[in-house]
């Protein structure tokens, strides 16, 4: 199998037999960039000089011997709205298209301290705000499974190049689905933690209540490992919880026996793609024939999660986004009549049309005489859901869904309709308002070929029990294993 397939804890292994160096292992992901990236286009920015010199670091400290971090040597690539210092950072926005943070994002220093390989920066929804990472400023980024169709949003990009083997591993951000959607199209594994789970430190902000960085990994142990190296609080990112964090990969017990997995009614409507259904029934299947007991469980407000959410998340992205005004960061228009035409312009050409219409959606779902109409009602609706998940954990300690109600679709498919767009995140956001920790693991095929996530949530701060879910699952299956064959003298 060569290098860029393989899993990192695999890799780790041969690089502390020294079977391998990390510039190798460098090498040939770059090599297998040359030949599919042109495809697929996941990156924004390649690092290659970084890379090598993170990799020859590492074959240092290899070679003398020393007691490496699991994720040292490990090529990885970085969502582009997570600030690397000294390496362009754009969001996906032509906003952004210069800037250079001067500092790196809390889970950045994390990394760097594991000895991490940084490959480059990852394409995605404008300050990730979309379903298919259609609406970067850049590019199209392809799922590598039919390069016809999208890989899914706003992590595209971060899940593309995990799924092509053009990094052995990724960060992306979830808000309303970000991680766990793509994860699901592009068939790897992708985990949103726990809301305060991880520092936002250097994260660019979109939905501050919402927003959290994850994992997207070839398997479930992987996927433990990142997690490992970048939760804990910061005293950089006050929403940042001060709880113990456990060491991630002691959940990997290939056991649910004793274990209760909850599926609510809600999520099986005749919304949900009969294929889909079909997959995501047989992998319950498999986890109750493992020992684990499955019952129904009821959350009755899901049917409101996104209209929820459409209002909670652009009216923070409001406010959030009001900070690039030409002054401080970034694009500025060049040639403005005064002051407010210069801010004028600089948003309205800096900023793309969906990331134009949540400003405008959260500034009028905010204004005074809506505001208790919209946004309060919004946060009261949000409590309901919350509470539908708290009394759903007293009585199960996991609950699987489906991730996504369709497979990818193809590119341009939805542009013209935002509706239609915002619906590919009925099965992600319920979880998004109650902060919870999910992950999306491969389960199966449709029968035109493209990968079906498996949603699994945890109540707050209980990932070990994900963890042990996914991992038994996928050790007791091959899905995970499948791999696409990237058409590289097809379109793209
Ligand atoms: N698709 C959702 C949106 O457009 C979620 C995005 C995200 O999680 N960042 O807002």
């Amino acid at each position: 199998m060569p290098l860029y397939e393989l899993t990192a804890h695999a890799l780790h292994e041969k690089l502390k037999a020294r079977e391998i160096t990390a510039q190798e292992l460098t090498e040939a992901v770059y090599e297998r960039i040359a030949e599919v990236e042109p495809h697929v286009k996941g990156y924004l920015t390649l690092t290659k000089d970084i890379a090598l010199e993170q990799a020859s670091r590492a074959d240092e400290g290899f070679q003398n011997g020393d007691e490496m971090p699991p994720l040292a040597g490990i090529p990885i690539a970085i969502k582009d709205v997570i600030c690397t210092k000294n390496v362009r950072t754009t969001c996906g926005s032509k906003i952004l298209e210069n800037f250079v943070p001067p500092y790196n994002a809390t889970v950045m220093t994390k990394l760097h301290a594991q000895g991490v390989v940084m490959v480059g920066k990852t394409n995605m929804d404008e300050f990730a705000m979309g379903s298919s990472t259609e609406n970067s400023a850049y590019q199209i980024t392809h799922n590598p499974w039919d390069l016809d169709t999208i890989p899914g949003g706003s992590s595209g990009g971060s899940a593309a190049v995990v799924s092509a083997d053009t990094a052995v591993c990724s960060l992306g951000s979830d808000t309303g689905g970000s991680i766990r959607q793509p994860a699901a199209l592009c068939g790897v594994v992708g985990m949103k933690p726990t809301y305060g789970r991880v520092s936002r430190y250097g994260l660019v902000a979109f939905a501050s209540s919402l927003d959290q960085i994850g994992p997207f990994t070839k398997d479930v142990t992987d996927c433990a490992l990142l997690l490992n190296a970048i939760c804990g609080s910061d005293a950089r990112d006050a929403t940042s919880v001060d709880a113990p964090v456990p060491d991630f990969t002691q959940c990997l017990i290939n056991d649910v026996e004793g274990l209760k997995i909850g599926v609510p009614k809600e999520y099986f409507t005749p919304a949900l793609d009969a294929d889909i259904a079909d997959n995501v029934h047989a992998a319950i299947a498999v986890l109750e024939g493992l020992g684990a007991t499955v019952e129904e469980v009821s959350l009755p407000h899901t049917e409101y999660a996104i209209a929820t959410y459409y209002i909670i998340a652009p009216a923070e992205a409001s406010a959030n986004l009001a900070r690039y005004d030409g002054v401080r960061y970034g694009y500025r228009n060049e040639n403005p009549e005064d002051l407010i035409s210069m801010y004028k312009k600089t948003r309205s050409e800096g900023f793309g049309e969906e990331v134009k219409r949540r400003i405008m959606l959260g500034t009028f779902a905010l204004s005074a005489g809506y505001q208790d109409a919209y946004y309060k009602k919004a946060q009261k609706v949000r409590t309901l859901i919350k509470s539908d998940f708290d009394a759903a954990f007293e009585k199960v300690d996991v609950i699987a869904t489906p991730t996504s109600p369709t497979p990818a679709f193809k590119i341009g498919e939805r542009t013209a309709d935002p509706l239609q767009m915002y619906l590919s995140d009925v099965m992600t956001t319920p979880a998004s308002h109650a902060g919870l920790p999910g992950i999306s693991i491969p389960c199966g095929l449709v029968k035109s070929g493209l990968p079906v996530g498996l949603q699994l949530l945890g109540a707050p701060f209980a990932e070990e029990n994900v963890l042990r879910v996914a991992y038994t699952f996928e050790q007791n299956t091959e899905h995970h294993q499948q791999k696409p064959q990237i058409q590289t003298n097809g379109v793209g």
